[in-house]
């Protein structure tokens, strides 16, 4: 195993760090990145970060930050993940398959200078809380209808403000240099996959960490 580093990107006046994982409003209704020792803490790869400190003078000039819900997701958490949510086109088949865990990733979302979320056709991750007691039930055929407002087909002219701002994240962040995925509009990875490969983690309790390849 071989030592590598990530970069930390921590909440300011550009970016808010918020892991939807690291805390229990989510899919899960679990708090599954404190449970692996990393909690609300945001690591990408030193390329992501770099396209990410490009969107600064971006969202300054249009007034807006960066949320941002995930990001590197360590292959612990993703197997817990697994074990809660097991349903075939839930998660990536393995941690390998998920650029979340290759820390070449990041699912984010919009705020005015107020720190209110923009509108967007569905939130991040499709997260209802209604869906998410569906899903943990084993019943997922409501939430995967409800997934079609994730895609970048999604079309619907009420929804057109919402369309608007998705379209204006995905110019941004592919300005950037990041691509985007067309079945869920909050999420943005590097361009070349194969040249990121998993990282494992460990975690202190001091909050120190290390990765590994
Ligand atoms: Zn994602």
């Amino acid at each position: 195993m071989q030592k590598i580093n990530l970069v930390e990107i921590k909440s300011d006046d550009t970016f808010v760090v918020d892991m939807m994982y690291a805390k229990k409003d989510n899919m899960m209704q679990t708090d599954v990145y404190s449970a692996v020792g990393m909690g609300n803490r945001c690591f990408v790869q030193p390329d992501l970060g770099d396209c990410l400190q490009k969107l600064r003078p971006v969202l300054h000039q249009k007034g807006l930050k960066l949320k941002i819900c995930d990001a590197y997701r360590p292959p612990l958490a993703f197997e817990r993940m697994k074990k809660i949510i097991p349903m075939e086109g839930f998660f990536a088949r393995s941690a390998e398959r998920s650029q979340h865990c290759h820390a070449s990733a990041v699912d984010v979302t919009l705020l005015d200078e107020n720190g209110a979320e923009l509108a967007f056709p569905c939130v991040v991750d499709g997260y209802e809380k209604k869906y998410a007691l569906q899903v943990l039930q084993g019943e997922v055929k409501e939430f995967y209808q409800h997934l079609e407002k994730a895609k970048y087909s999604w079309n619907a002219p009420e929804d057109a403000e919402k369309i608007k701002n998705r379209e204006m994240l995905r110019r941004m962040m592919e300005d950037v240099g990041l691509a985007a995925l067309e079945h869920e509009w909050w999420h943005f990875n590097l361009p070349n996959k194969e040249k990121y490969p998993l990282v494992k983690s460990v975690f202190a309790a001091d909050g120190s960490c290390q990765f590994f390849i």
